[in-house]
This record gives structure tokens, sequence and C-alpha cells, in this order.
């Protein structure tokens, strides 16, 4: 990882816990992470639950993203989430482009490309997830994916507002699959999106910015993912549902 910068490792909930468990394991990670500066951490509840782990977490070190927002600000969008709600309940960050969004629920890098625009200008941090599928590592197509998502979901996205962005790579063949990427498989990637941002906006900014690792993350193997010079922190789903599992995590990568 990049000397200068502290780990930030973020939580995706998916569609698990209770309220309840939320509550709890917001308050127990408020505690634990109490006073220690050498980690930046979060956690993406379901909306449902945001409002109240949002009061619980605000004025500690933990932030906290949903894991979906509307491409519109408000409207006839029936069943959806717009970015200023998730703002008004106190949310900094919000995950777009996730692989289970973009597989599951079809959507594509121009439908992303318009969230990560309003999320900006909402004042919201977007977390842009790109990853690969297993075809298309195979083929050998790992790069042409990830420059295609990066290019298309940044389409007229500023060097200003790339900013505000975090990038996480979740190759989808390693996602809820137990197959980590080996952290030097992974780190070649993360090389690849730092080149791709030079060549697209600068090289101060691509050093700059946050590229998350995900992909079946866990204690046993965060160490050696965030040993890696290109690697700023994990994204890290199965392993954040449990708490232990979620603070071993943060603690084995924490830097003090
Ligand atoms: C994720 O959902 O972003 C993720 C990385 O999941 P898992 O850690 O379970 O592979």
């Amino acid at each position: 990882m990049a000397m200068i910068k502290r780990p930030f490792v973020i939580g995706n909930w998916k569609m698990n816990l209770t309220l309840v468990r939320g509550i709890e394991f917001a308050k127990l990670l408020k505690d634990s992470l109490h006073g220690k500066d050498g980690i930046m951490c979060g956690v993406c509840p379901p909306f449902i639950f945001l409002k109240e782990i949002c009061k619980i977490l605000e004025d500690s070190n933990v932030c906290v993203a949903a894991q979906n927002i509307h491409s519109e600000k408000y409207g006839a969008y029936t069943g959806e989430v717009s970015a200023l709600m998730i703002k008004e309940v106190g949310c900094t960050h919000v995950l777009i482009g996730h692989s289970e969004r973009r597989h599951i629920f079809h959507e594509d890098d121009s439908f992303i490309n318009a969230k990560i625009k309003t999320a900006l200008s909402v004042n919201l941090k977007p977390i842009f997830c790109v990853g690969e599928m297993l075809d298309e590592r195979e083929a050998g197509r790992t790069k042409d994916v990830i420059r295609n998502q990066l290019v298309r979901g940044l389409r007229d996205v500023r060097a200003d507002q790339l900013k505000e962005i975090v990038i996480a790579y979740e190759p989808v063949w390693a996602i809820g699959t137990g197959k980590t990427a080996l952290p030097e498989q992974a780190d070649e990637v993360h090389s690849f999106i730092r080149n791709t941002i030079t060549n697209e906006y600068d090289k101060n900014l691509a050093k700059s910015i946050y590229i998350l690792y995900g992909g079946s993350v866990k204690p046993e193997n965060a160490k050696e993912l965030t040993d890696q010079s290109e690697i700023d922190g994990l994204l890290v789903g199965g392993a954040s549902i449990l708490f232990e599992s979620f603070l071993k995590i943060i603690e084995v990568v924490s830097k003090g």
C-alpha cells in the first residue's frame, strides 16, 4: 500500500443482518475504533437501516455508505431511493456499479455514469466498483473490460470530482465464491487502473485516489492484499457481516 495513505476498509452488508443486529454491530464498531487513527473504516447497511446506523455513527470515525442509489434525484421511480434521501439521513458514501447491480439487475455503464454524477452533485462520495467476469479473464480481456468500465463510468467526470471518488476493483469471479485474487494479480489490475487514470486525467490524481480490492477478503488474507503497493484498502462482503471477522480484518491492516 502507498505509504502515505491510511488503509480504508469498508463492509458491504448486502441484504443481510436485522436492524437489531445492525445497531449492535455499529455500536461495537464505534467503540472499538474510538481514538484509532491508523485506519479509515465504513459500513454499507441496507437502505432501511441507514437512518439508525448513521445516528449511531455520527461523530465517530466510521463512515456510512448506501449500497445503491437511483440516477434521478426525485420523481416517479417506484421502489427506488435517491442520493438526496441517503444524504439527508447522514450517508457520506454510496456504492455504485457493484457487480451484483451490474449482473443481477442489468445496470449498464451509462446508468452507472449517471449515478456517479448525481452522487457527486449532492456531495456524496461514490465507491465505484469495476471488475471482470471469469470468462473475460480467461479470454485475456481483463484490462479491456476494466478500461471500458472506467472510461464509460467516469464519462464527463472532472478531475476535481474524481478526487472524491473511491475505486473498488472487484473481480466478479472472486465475489462471494471464496476464491480470492492472488495479491499480485490484484496489484497488477490496481496498477492498470492507476495508469488508466493517469492517461485520462493526471499522474498525481492517479496516485492519490484510493483503490480498494474486494472479493472473498477474510482475516487470513487481508494483510497480504493490503501489503501490495497499489492496494489502498478493502471492500469486504461476507466477512463484514460478523463483527468479529470484520474487526479482525481492520486490526490486521491497521497502521497503528
Ligand atoms: C462484495 O460484495 O463487494 C464482496 C467483495 O463480497 P465478498 O467479500 O463476500 O466476496
